[in-house]
């Protein structure tokens, strides 16, 4: 049977708060295919994150489930890596070891690790790197860090949630074309959160915008530009055309009716 590789179907989380409660997602289905790219982009407190903590099985959504290749999600599980905004390394861990780290949990002998954690540390270009420790690292080199070790661990779905979002805008150019050379090569499923309308066009093969109180899907856009990205696509008037259409549906969002929130 032919399934998404993810598939949120009539999800819906609401929060115990304050002795009432708060309908931070409302129903959202949506399908993401196998090696897909998707960006999801909205303002803040639609119900981004808590989306991506569901399929991640980090959270339980109140109505509704995940499917990740039509089983329901119950946990956190190997075949799902993920990233956040903050770097997560571990502070007394080299580079190599912090790479190594899932390897190592997963018993994966010693020179598969290392063979491993090599070749993606060098997809990541850190190799000269490799020996240090975070705390000598850029953010950006941090992250970088993050995504090698994610890889490694060799799950068929990455969920980035605002990864560069900490970054300078230079640094997170940079990257931006660095995740998709490594996706062209690694080609994995990824669910890539961000409130950057640049960054979920010029990464996203689709860029699914959502909207607040309670968030939902407000629209779906289909980015018609190649792969691979480069800054001609990034300068070019389709960009522009396709990034002015996701910046209307993203901000001239009708305003949520009173009462609801
Ligand atoms: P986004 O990532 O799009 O900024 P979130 O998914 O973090 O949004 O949050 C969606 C809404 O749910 C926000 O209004 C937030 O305050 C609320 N929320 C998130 N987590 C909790 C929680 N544990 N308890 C209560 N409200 C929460
Ligand atoms: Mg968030």
């Amino acid at each position: 049977m032919n399934h998404d590789k993810i598939e949120f179907r009539g999800v819906g989380k609401v929060f115990a708060l304050g002795g009432g409660e708060f309908a931070a997602v409302g129903d959202v289905s949506l399908g993401i295919a196998d090696r897909e790219f998707v960006t999801v982009v909205g303002p803040s407190g639609c119900g981004k994150s808590t989306l991506l903590n569901i399929a991640a099985g980090l959270e339980e959504p109140t109505s509704g489930r995940v499917l990740i290749d039509g089983e329901p999600v119950g946990g956190p599980g190997p075949d799902r890596g993920v990233i956040f905004q903050q770097y997560a390394l571990f502070p007394w861990l080299t580079v190599r070891k912090n790479v190594e780290f899932g390897l190592r949990l997963a018993k994966v002998a010693r020179d598969e690790r290392r063979a491993r954690a090599e070749r993606f540390i060098r997809l990541v270009g850190l190799e000269d790197f490799a020996d240090a420790l975070p705390k000598t690292l850029s953010g950006g080199m941090k992250q970088r860090c993050a995504i090698a070790r994610a890889y490694a661990a060799d799950p068929g779905i990455l969920l980035m949630d605002e990864p560069f979002g900490a970054l300078d805008a230079l640094t997170r150019v940079q990257l931006q074309d660095q995740l998709l050379a490594t996706w062209s090569t690694e080609r994995r499923t990824v669910m890539f959160i961000t409130h950057d309308v640049d960054e979920a066009v010029y990464l996203g093969g689709r860029v699914v915008v959502m909207a607040a109180r309670p968030g939902r899907v407000h629209e779906v856009v289909e980015v018609d530009l190649p792969y691979p990205r480069t800054e001609r696509v990034r300068l070019s008037p389709e960009f522009a055309r396709i990034r002015n259409r996701v910046w209307r549906a993203v901000y001239h969002q009708p305003a949520p009716a009173k009462g609801t929130s």
